[in-house]
């Protein structure tokens, strides 16, 4: 017998018959002996639908109020799971994240959970109930609703998992796991039996949006067994976890590529100590975020800088950039917004020499130039020109054998 904690995204409680799906699947859990604790977001479209009525009446909703008006849409479908139960004789309990002390900042919008004190689900739990938790929200010390920004659903089934020491806490969606790189992009993609906290993290933020990041991070933090797994279909899904022997003979784990990449160079500024404060300081105080960073050796006294910014804050980030060129006198600015970043993912990377020449080398044989390149201990990215995306992601999933195997 074991206690697990399962979240369920809008899509998987979208309709009235979906909900009734979600019990029929938790009453089997209960039969199986498992104690089942619910997480629920709000049926799909419900949350789009509600941050609508708020900007029809105010440009800038009221933080504190956005966080009421939202709160509502997970309240909803708590209900109605917890209906469907008790009709089939499952017997359950709603609540809110508020009823469960889910303690959260004072942050509307993107509050951050600070504690939570889980005796009453454990209470619950002891009498036999399903628990239904609503997603996405909290209270802070002041008693007000917060909400935990966008995808939140998936920190609070994470969060619950961790207060209760759940064994696992399984993540369902509309996709049935991870995959080895997105299968639009590249057909013979595979789903991941398993993949570490650390190599998540790097696919997530690269733009393999199933689960929130901070719900990762979060899980990673508290060791909490995380598994993403399809709603609609059986299957194993794909568990994310810490690295174990055995686990990976594999040395890359999963392709991610990002296409909102913008690049930016200044040309000929002087080499002296703080340029690189005074090219970036104008940036962040524009609250553009940088990602890849890259400076030439120098020629003489002078030397090249070049960083990548999202797509959406290019022009920003050329004025701004500009701005610094003709401060320090520097000899050009140049800019390119049809670049893409190409990411190889894998822990087995630390132990394995090699996989950057092989992914050169994969890259070059298809005549796709490499713009630059930045590495860390589990990843290496690549910027190329955006007409490269698609040709670059096959090429490096085939060269990296990740497709599945067939047997002849
Ligand atoms: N309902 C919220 C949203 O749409 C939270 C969630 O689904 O995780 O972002
Ligand atoms: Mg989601």
């Amino acid at each position: 017998m074991a206690l697990i904690v399962k979240k369920f995204g809008g899509t998987s409680v979208g309709t009235v018959d979906r909900i009734e799906a979600v019990a029929d699947k938790l009453q089997q859990s209960r039969k199986n002996g498992d104690d089942v604790v619910v997480v629920v977001s709000a049926m799909s479209g419900e949350t789009n639908r509600l941050v609508d009525l708020a900007h029809a009446i105010q440009e800038q909703p009221t933080p504190r109020e956005l966080d009421v008006l939202l709160s509502t849409g997970e309240q909803v479908t708590i209900a109605l799971l917890s209906m469907a139960l008790e009709k089939r004789g499952c017997p359950a309990r709603s609540y809110t994240g508020g009823q469960v002390h889910i303690l959260t900042d004072t942050v509307h919008n993107k509050a951050r959970i600070k504690d939570i004190d889980a005796a009453r689900v454990r209470a619950d739990l002891d009498a036999g109930r399903v628990v239904v938790i609503a997603g996405f929200q909290g209270v802070d010390e002041h008693g007000n609703i917060t909400t935990l920004g966008r995808g939140g659903s998936d920190t609070t089934a994470v969060a619950m998992a961790a207060a209760l020491k759940a064994d696992e806490c399984q993540i369902f969606t509309d996709v049935d796991g991870v995959y080895t790189t997105d299968p639009r992009v590249e057909p013979h993609a595979r789903r991941l039996n398993k993949i570490t906290f650390e190599e998540m993290l790097e696919m997530a933020s690269l733009g393999s949006k199933v689960l929130q990041i901070r719900a990762v991070e979060f899980a990673g933090k508290y060791n909490v067994p995380l598994r993403v797994l399809s709603s609609f279909e059986e299957g194993e899904g794909t568990l994310i976890t810490f690295e174990d022997e055995g686990m990976e003979e594999a040395k890359i784990s999963g392709i991610a590529f990002n296409r909102d990449e913008a690049k930016l160079t200044i040309l000929g500024v002087p080499d002296q100590p703080g340029i690189a404060y005074k090219i970036l300081g104008p940036i962040a105080a524009a609250n553009i975020e940088v990602d890849m960073i890259v400076q030439n050796i120098a020629e003489d006294t002078a030397t090249d800088f070049t960083f990548t910014v999202h797509r959406n804050d290019y022009k920003r980030a050329l004025a701004v950039l500009q701005a610094t060129a003709n401060e320090t006198k520097a000899r050009e600015v140049k800019g390119d917004n049809a670049i893409v970043k190409i990411s190889l993912v894998g822990v087995g990377m630390r132990s394995h020499a090699g996989i950057a020449s092989t992914m050169f080398e994969a890259l070059a044989k298809e005549g796709i130039n490499i713009r630059m390149i930045s590495t860390s201990e589990i990843k290496i990215s690549v910027v190329v020109d955006e007409k490269y995306l698609e040709l670059g992601v096959r090429t490096l999933h085939e060269a990296f054998e990740l497709a599945e195997k067939k047997p002849f």
